[in-house]
Formats: C-alpha cells, sequence, structure tokens
C-alpha cells in the first residue's frame, strides 16, 4: 500500500519534473503573436511555423484584404488585439502610419538590415513601418503595336504617340497614387499636373480593373501599353496555365526610366500595432522577418525581391530579369506625396 502509494508520488514527482523541465518551453509558447495580415501565399505558412519553431511563440493569423484591415483596426480602435500588422504600399503603410494605427519601432537589428529609403523615418524615435520586400512598377506593351523605345519611360506614356494606347487601373488605387507621388517628388507639381492631364488625354479606355487586367488588355489589343507591379507579370511568366502562357506571348515588357531617376520601387511592409498587447514578440517578429531564411520567403512568396540586399532568392522569373536601376527615392515622402497626387487626379480628372 505504502509502496504504491509512494510510486505513486514518483510518478508525480517525475511528472512533475516533466512539467518543471519543459516549463520554459510551456511559458513561451503560451507567447502569442496576433498577426493582422494582408498576405496570404503558401510560403507564408512555412515562414510562420519557422518563427514559432525558433522562438516558441505563436502566431494567430487574420487575413484580410488592406482595406478590410483598415476597418477592423479603425473599429477596434484602442481595444485591438493587433500585434503586428502586414500590408503592401507606401501609400497604404504612410495613411496607416498618420491614422495613428502604428507605434514606432527602435531596432538595431531592423535599422542595420533594411535600407532606410525603404522604412518610415523619425528622427531619434525609430520608425512606424519597415519594406520587407520589394517590387517595381513596369510598362507591358504589345509587341506587335507599339516600340519599346516609345515606351521606355513613365514620362513618354503621356507623350501624343502613346494616343488612345495607355491603360492603368484607377489613378486613385495605392500603386498609382505612389507612382505619381514619386514623380512628385523628383519633378514637381506642375510637371506632374502636366504629365497627369496628358495622360488622361492617351487613355485607351477608362481605368477600370486590377494590374493584371492591364497586362490582359495589352495582349488582347485593347491597350497597346500599360503599367503593372512587377509580381502580376513575374506570376503570369511562372503559369503553366495555356491560357496564361498565350497573354505573356503577345506582349513585351521593360525597366521604365533606365537613362534617368530609374525604376519606381515599392515595398510590402510591416509594422507594431499602436496598442500592440504582445509588444515585445511584435518586434522579435519584425526582426525575424529581415533575417536571411525569412526574407527569402517572404519576397518568393509573392516573386518579389528581397529588402535585404545581400539576400539572394532563386526565382526562375526574377532570374531571367537580371538586375535594373532602381529609383532611390525615400518610400516614406511616396507615401506622403499621394495628397498632392490625389489632389492631380481629381484636378485632371483621372479617374
Ligand atoms: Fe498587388
Amino acid at each position: 500500500m505504502f509502496l504504491s502509494k509512494k510510486s505513486i508520488w514518483v510518478a508525480a514527482a517525475i511528472t512533475a519534473l516533466g512539467i518543471t523541465t519543459s516549463m520554459p518551453a510551456l511559458s513561451q509558447s503560451s507567447g502569442v503573436l496576433n498577426l493582422y495580415s494582408a498576405r496570404h501565399y503558401q510560403t507564408d505558412e512555412a515562414l510562420y511555423a519557422d518563427f514559432t519553431k525558433q522562438t516558441g511563440i505563436k502566431i494567430n493569423r487574420i487575413e484580410a484584404d488592406d482595406n478590410a484591415l483598415f476597418e477592423r483596426l479603425r473599429s477596434e480602435g484602442k481595444d485591438s488585439p493587433a500585434d503586428v500588422i502586414l500590408m503592401v504600399d507606401a501609400a497604404r503603410l504612410w495613411r496607416a502610419e498618420v491614422e495613428g494605427l502604428f507605434q514606432p519601432v527602435q531596432s538595431k537589428i531592423l535599422d542595420s538590415r533594411i535600407p532606410k529609403n525603404l522604412r518610415s523615418n523619425d528622427e531619434g524615435k525609430g520608425s512606424h513601418w519597415f519594406g520587407f520586400s520589394t517590387r517595381a512598377r513596369i510598362i507591358v506593351f504589345n509587341k506587335s503595336t507599339v516600340q519599346a523605345n516609345d515606351v521606355d519611360t513613365y514620362e513618354k506614356l503621356a507623350d501624343p504617340i502613346n494616343k488612345g494606347k495607355v491603360c492603368t487601373r484607377s489613378g486613385s488605387h495605392p500603386y498609382m497614387l505612389s507612382l505619381i507621388g514619386a514623380m512628385y517628388e523628383r519633378s514637381g507639381e506642375a510637371k506632374t499636373e502636366a504629365w497627369a492631364k496628358a495622360m488622361v488625354s492617351n487613355m485607351a479606355r477608362t481605368p477600370k480593373g486590377g494590374d493584371t487586367d492591364q497586362i490582359k488588355g495589352v495582349a488582347s489589343g485593347e491597350c497597346g501599353v500599360a503599367l503593372t507591379n512587377s509580381y502580376y507579370l513575374a506570376r503570369l511568366m511562372r503559369s503553366t496555365k495555356p491560357q496564361d502562357q498565350a497573354i505573356v506571348s503577345k506582349i513585351s515588357w521593360l525597366w521604365p526610366n533606365q537613362a534617368s531617376s530609374g525604376t519606381h520601387m515599392n515595398v510590402a511592409g510591416g509594422a507594431v500595432a499602436k496598442n500592440a498587447p504582445n509588444k515585445i514578440a511584435a518586434v522579435k517578429f519584425l526582426e525575424y522577418l529581415a533575417s536571411d531564411a525569412a526574407q527569402r520567403y517572404f519576397a518568393d512568396g509573392n516573386n518579389e525581391w528581397p529588402a535585404v540586399k545581400s539576400v539572394k532568392t532563386n526565382n526562375p522569373a526574377l532570374n531571367q530579369w537580371g538586375s535594373f536601376k532602381e529609383e532611390t527615392i525615400s518610400i516614406s515622402a511616396i507615401g506622403k506625396n499621394q495628397i498632392y497626387a490625389q489632389k492631380i487626379l481629381d484636378r485632371v480628372s483621372y479617374k
């Protein structure tokens, strides 16, 4: 009786010991991170699993598109459980920053890994957001109706030679606002407005659809030339679907502004939420995203380039494209200029 009681105690002690030895892991795994993400790629699964493996911090994910995330964060206010927010495009990141949805982060790791022009900058207070991958805004054109040297800069799209040939998505979309915001930064208001006005008179159709729709419009011949973010084209190029391959076979594309300002670059970025309940975990996660392995997953998941320049991906489409001259304007300035860009668009009736 006594022995068996003792053995129960021993068993209990062993169990307790087991719990004790696993305590650090348990207390770590009780660490959680609430991630609000506008990204949803298969590679992200591996990214999050790897973070949990390294830190013991579990990730709860809320995935929605950028606008839905905005709405959710606004309505949750200071009670929001959000720790980390992932969004795309400087125009959106800047807007979220000025709406007070983010808090600044000071991190030696992030400051040394993420180039200064790819993050927001608040002198001495850290950054409100960091770019983790880059995308280029490129020009696609119909092989049989348009010559490359007539469309090799953003400025030339507004040239009378391209009358009736130009397609873009809505000028008010963040991708267009950022492009125009960058032009505003390097050329000023008058030139940007003249460009936007001439763009309107060059349109093949009223702006509509997303970037992939512009590529399709070029392939069908409805548009001679259009703008798209690079990853949409890379996605089509890597697709094995015959209809996608047919589209790619009819178009050509180029890096705009290679002899001048360089191709407009933007980012997918991340930030720590204003009232993050798990701030330490949140900063850890952003630092993790800047690591070599995470950079590869993050960029490759959407056919983008790592923000950390020393990191190389092995993406067939991007390998084929090689290197090019990138615009180096601070994307924080680009985000801010969206206000002026939108005013210009309204004045020239750019839909
Ligand atoms: Fe996109």
